[in-house]
């Protein structure tokens, strides 16, 4: 079976397929967990927040940024599986040069 989900913003559809209703269940749990993690920017509020992938030489960082003010939300990364998981203890961080990336 295969299902799509649409993301909370209506911005990103998200094309699962799984063999049961359980993996179904799991795979949009995964996708929710990471592209509806955050709504808005949490420092400013502002809706207008996209992706970003920053490389480093340790590894990528995956994290949302706001276009308003710059704030960052950093995602994890699960060692096996390539998923995500967000940092909600971490939240929205507006990082000042020479700062980013030393979390
Ligand atoms: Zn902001």
């Amino acid at each position: 079976m295969e299902a799509t989900y649409k993301t909370a913003n209506g911005r990103l559809m998200i094309k699962v397929e799984a063999e049961s209703q359980k993996d179904l269940f799991k795979q949009i749990a995964q996708a929710q967990d990471v592209f509806d993690a955050q709504g808005a920017c949490g420092e400013c509020e502002s809706a207008s927040i996209r992706l970003r992938v920053r490389h480093h030489e340790k590894g990528d960082y995956y994290e949302m940024v706001c276009n308003a003010c710059g704030a960052q939300f950093s995602f994890g990364q699960h060692k096996t599986g390539g998923t995500l998981f967000p940092k909600h203890e971490l939240g929205w961080k507006i990082y000042k040069a020479g700062e980013e990336g030393q979390f």
